[in-house]
């Protein structure tokens, strides 16, 4: 851990503070990622700045066309926020998946993206909304999709020093559903999972959104799945292809947790139960 640990109480104290502050330097939410990098002696910085004060970053809010989820907004506040239930429920199934209920009032959403693990759940529950994140550096904001934020294990699109401030989901008519494999049902890192948004009406799915996680370098969006069950009953024979077509799309690779083969075989069974859930 750093012997210079930062705490601004405002987004123009941080970019006031930031210049002077030692080159080597990360932001710091939950920790919960961070400070086990950190006791593995995997991190080299000499400043963290704590982001946990900066009110721009708190709450979850509604317009008339989307809702904002602050980047410093605990996964446990998401759980119990009768907006996030009502608009986002690719999320809200999420969350029971993740991690432990006290690591979710440490963790935050803004945490789980700047990361970059291919194993997020919130990330890969975001992408099924069609999430977009606003950035901010130096005063200067701007707002990318969720999905071009990774560009590899760990690795984001982020410029130096510039911090997530939160996360736009439209409002759509949906229905979710969240499936993941792990070593457990639950307190665990996948070993794949699926995220699936859909608007259901008769049966036909429309605007059908599928993300997976754990099966790829970042977080796949299903965009072939995705297309090809749009205006479809979801009849037996459909989510068979579906599961089929859904192996095609991913690229996963053999560690500790699995094997290569086996995490294929099981996007489609975890996508073939997600269908039958939202059915
Ligand atoms: C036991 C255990 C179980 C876990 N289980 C799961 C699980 O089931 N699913 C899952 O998805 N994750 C899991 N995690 C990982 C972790 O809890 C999440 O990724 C969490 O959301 C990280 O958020 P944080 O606020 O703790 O981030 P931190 O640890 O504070 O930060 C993580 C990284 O993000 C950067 N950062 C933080 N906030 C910002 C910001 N606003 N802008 C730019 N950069 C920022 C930091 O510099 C750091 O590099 C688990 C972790 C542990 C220890």
């Amino acid at each position: 851990m750093p012997k210079l640990i930062v705490k601004p109480s405002s987004l123009k104290e941080l970019w006031k503070i930031t210049p002077a502050l030692p080159y080597k330097r990360k932001y710091l939410s939950g920790g919960t990622d961070l400070v086990n990098i950190s006791n593995a002696g995997a991190d080299d910085s000499d400043c963290w700045l704590d982001v946990s004060a900066l009110t721009e970053l708190w709450g979850i809010k509604e317009t008339k066309s989307s809702i904002f989820i602050g980047a410093a907004v605990k996964i446990s506040e998401i759980e119990n926020s009768v907006t996030a239930r009502r608009w986002l429920p690719a999320l809200i199934a999420a969350i029971p998946h993740f991690a432990s209920p006290s690591l979710r009032n440490m963790a935050t959403l803004g945490g789980n993206a700047a990361n970059a693990s291919p194993c997020a759940d919130g990330v890969c529950a975001l992408i099924s909304e069609r999430a977009s994140v606003w950035l901010e550096l130096k005063g200067k904001k701007r707002k990318i999709p969720l999905t071009g934020l990774f560009l590899g294990p760990k690795k984001t699109a982020l410029k130096k020093d510039e911090l997530i401030t939160g996360f736009e989901i439209p409002k759509w008519k949906h229905t979710a559903a969240y499936q993941k494999l792990g070593p457990r049902s639950y307190f665990g890192i996948s070993k794949a999972a699926v995220a699936i948004s859909a608007d259901i009406k008769a049966g036909v799915a429309a605007k059908v959104s599928i993300a997976l996680a754990s099966v790829g370098p970042v977080i796949v969006y299903a965009a072939k799945t995705s297309a090809f069950l749009s205006g479809k009953s979801l009849v037996a024979d459909v989510i068979s292809e579906a599961a089929e077509l859904v192996k095609t799309e991913v690229s996963p690779i053999t560690d500790t947790r699995s094997e290569a083969d086996y995490r294929r075989e099981m996007c489609g069974v975890l996508v073939s139960r997600a269908l039958q859930g939202l059915t």
